[in-house]
């Protein structure tokens, strides 16, 4: 099972909107213009990290994992 652990940090946020362009349905902006997270499952794994990668002020955190199924 994967696991992906998507984190923002709101404080550094600048509102450019990379982030909601490049994996809509992980990340929206709200009514203050501030990144929100909202379901990381909704893009692929590659478009998160681009998210990761494109932010400018490094605000983006993404953790991806694989958890073995238990016997
Ligand atoms: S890319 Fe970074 S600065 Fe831009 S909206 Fe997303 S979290 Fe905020």
């Amino acid at each position: 099972m994967s696991t992906r652990t998507v984190q923002a940090d709101r404080d550094t946020c600048v509102g450019s909107g990379w982030c909601v362009n490049l994996a809509a349905g992980a990340f929206s902006l709200d009514a203050t213009g501030k990144v929100v997270v909202e379901d990381p499952e909704a893009v692929r794994a590659e478009d998160l990290l681009e998210a990761e990668d494109s932010c400018p002020v490094s605000a983006i955190s993404v953790e991806l994992g694989f958890v073995p199924e238990s016997e």
